[in-house]
C-alpha cells in the first residue's frame, strides 16, 4: 500500500498535484477540505458544524475530522494507497491516523511536503477565490488566519513525520509539470 500525506500551507498547490498524482498512481485521494464542502452543500449535520470553523478559517475539533476520515477510510473498497490533502493538521490527527492505519497495517510511507512563501501563498489563494466561490478564499483576514492557524497549529506535524523519517520537502513554486516531476521522483522512491 502507497499511503502518502501531501502537506503545506493553504494555496501551495496540495489539490492540483493530488490530482495529477492520484492519476499516474492509482491512488484514492481523501481531502479533508473536500470532504467538509461536500456535506456542507449537502446540508448534512457534519457540514453545519463544520462550517463556522471553515467561514472562519479555524481548523474543524481532531475528533470531527478523525472520524469522518476513519469512516471514508472504511468505505473505500481495495486500493493502491491512499493521498492525504489536507489532512492531518495537527499533531493529535497525525497519532490517530497512525493507530488507525496501522490496525489495517498500511502504514504512512511518506510525506511530501509543499514549500511556497506567505506572500505568494495570499496571492494564488485571492486569484482562486474569483473561481473556487470559496468565503474563506476571498477576504484577506481569513486568508492570514488560516496561515496563522497553519503554523501555529499544522507545521509541528512535519517535525512528527520527520521524526519518524518519512520527511520530503519540495520547492513548491514553479510550474505545475516541474513541481509534479519532483513530487513523482520522490513518489518512485517510496513505491
Ligand atoms: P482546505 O480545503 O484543506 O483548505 O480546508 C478548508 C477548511 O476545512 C479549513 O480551513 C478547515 O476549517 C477545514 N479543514 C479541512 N481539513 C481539516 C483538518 N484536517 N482538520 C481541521 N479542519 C480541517
Amino acid at each position: 500500500m502507497l499511503n502518502i500525506v501531501l502537506f503545506g500551507p493553504p494555496g501551495a498547490g496540495k489539490g492540483t498535484q493530488s490530482e495529477k498524482i492520484i492519476e499516474k498512481y492509482n491512488l484514492q485521494h481523501i481531502s479533508t477540505g473536500d470532504l467538509f464542502r461536500k456535506h456542507l452543500s449537502e446540508g448534512t449535520e457534519l457540514g453545519k458544524m463544520a462550517q463556522k470553523y471553515m467561514d472562519e478559517g479555524n481548523l474543524v475539533p481532531d475528533e470531527v475530522v478523525i472520524g469522518m476520515v476513519d469512516d471514508k477510510i472504511k468505505e473505500t473498497g481495495p486500493v493502491n494507497g491512499f493521498i492525504f490533502d489536507g489532512f492531518p493538521r495537527t499533531v493529535h490527527q497525525a497519532e490517530a491516523l497512525d493507530i488507525l492505519l496501522n490496525e489495517k497495517n498500511m502504514p504512512i510511507k511518506g510525506m511530501i511536503a509543499l514549500e511556497v512563501d506567505e506572500e505568494e501563498l495570499k496571492k494564488r489563494i485571492l486569484l482562486r477565490g474569483k473561481t473556487s466561490g470559496r468565503a474563506d478564499d476571498q477576504d484577506v483576514a481569513k486568508i492570514e488566519n488560516r496561515i496563522k492557524v497553519y503554523q501555529a497549529e499544522t507545521l509541528p506535524v512535519a517535525e512528527y513525520y520527520r521524526k519518524q523519517d518519512k520527511y520530503e520537502a519540495i520547492h513548491g513554486i514553479g510550474s505545475i509539470d516541474e513541481i509534479f516531476g519532483k513530487i513523482s521522483d520522490v513518489i518512485d522512491k517510496l513505491k
